[in-house]
């Protein structure tokens, strides 16, 4: 089978197309046949070496494909499943091998491309917004990279529970993206100043929760931006991660509250899984939410859609297509 194989961490250019074993699902493991694989950006930490993984390593965090082949002990799995998966590695390939704890059933309507571009980043936005701070009616949040895969699933989801959104953006075209999913308000935050602006925005007040994806340029502006007590769900670091922190910054920001999340300690068990599938799936059915596939790349191409995605160039969500 075609695989990108990662030999020796670096840029894009390390990502290469290789012919590999087509592998065997061991004990309560399925065989996949790889009909759409996400592009996160956990995918490019792991590829540059920020995160480490054992060399030489297929990348790819999450899918959506067909049952080829069910390994010894799987109950619940047949070949010829539709399922989707998240945070289990391999995925940028023609067929991946994912633990059946980690895979969930693909409801009928629902296509393989829209539920791989949904897996990971939509069951990230579910717990941020319901868990990490359950956003209620009439709360403001501060969403970075409002036009960006995460950001545009956030703005959807807060919008759904009453929130109000102001987001950042850089360009024209993401403003109107980030609009279109539901943003209230839009700062450049490429030209303007992120924290005045939200002051302004509030009556001086500041939101309820920052949602910060890109971390190193925005922390600052994310924690100025809060009223006393609120929340920084710091969640990612696009632009770089942000430098230790003393934490009577946080007393002096209004005694705020600062938190590192990740997706895997919000799936703790089957059920948990089950339920944030289910709300993502569940919300693209009834049209509350929109996953907008900002664009497809041919396997081959995964280089090329590491560059673009950070470069900066990117919208929405971005499949690879063995
Ligand atoms: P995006 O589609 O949001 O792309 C990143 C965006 O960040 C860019 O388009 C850009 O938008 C903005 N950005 C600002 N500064 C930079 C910079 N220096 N370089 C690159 N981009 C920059 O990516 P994803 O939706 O895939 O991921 C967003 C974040 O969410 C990432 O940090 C990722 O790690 C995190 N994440 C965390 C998870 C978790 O559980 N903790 C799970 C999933 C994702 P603009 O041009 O408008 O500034």
């Amino acid at each position: 089978m075609r695989a990108i194989r990662v030999q020796a961490t670096g840029g894009p250019e390390v990502l290469e197309l290789a012919e590999a074993d087509r592998p065997a699902p061991g004990p309560g493991e399925l065989l996949v046949e790889v009909a759409a694989s996400g592009v996160n950006f956990i995918d490019t930490y792991q590829r540059s070496g920020v995160y480490s993984m054992p060399l030489p390593f297929t990348p790819g965090s999450e899918g959506a494909g067909t049952v080829a082949e069910a390994g010894p002990d799987v109950a619940g799995f047949t070949a010829g499943d539709r399922v989707a998966w998240a945070m289990t590695p391999g995925s940028y390939a023609e067929y991946a091998v994912v633990p059946a704890a980690k895979a969930v059933r693909i409801p009928e309507g629902l296509e393989d491309r829209t539920a791989a571009a949904a897996a990971l980043q939509g069951m990230t936005a579910h717990y941020l917004i319901a868990s990490t701070h359950p956003v209620r009616e009439g709360e403001t949040a501060l969403v970075h990279a409002a036009a960006g895969g995460m950001g545009l699933l956030l703005t959807q989801l807060i919008k759904a529970r009453g929130g109000r959104v102001i987001g950042t953006v850089s360009t024209d075209e993401k403003e109107r993206l980030a609009r279109g999913a539901g943003a209230d308000e839009i700062i450049r935050y490429t030209e303007a100043d992120v924290a005045e602006g939200v002051r302004e925005l509030t009556g001086g007040r500041g939101v309820d929760v920052v949602y910060d994806g890109v971390g190193k340029d925005t922390f600052d502006a994310s924690l100025a931006s809060l009223r006393p007590r609120g929340t920084l769900a710091l969640f990612g670091a696009a632009s770089g991660p942000v430098p230790p922190v003393d934490p009577q910054r946080l007393n002096s920001a209004g005694s705020v509250f600062l938190t590192r999340p990740s997706l895997a300690s919000y799936l703790l068990d089957r059920d948990e899984l089950d339920w944030r599938a289910g709300e993502v799936f569940g919300a693209i059915a009834d049209g509350r939410l929109d996953i907008r596939i900002g664009g497809s790349y041919p396997l081959a191409d995964a280089r090329k859609a590491h560059e673009d995605l950070e470069g900066r160039r990117t919208t929405g969500k971005l499949l690879l297509l063995p």
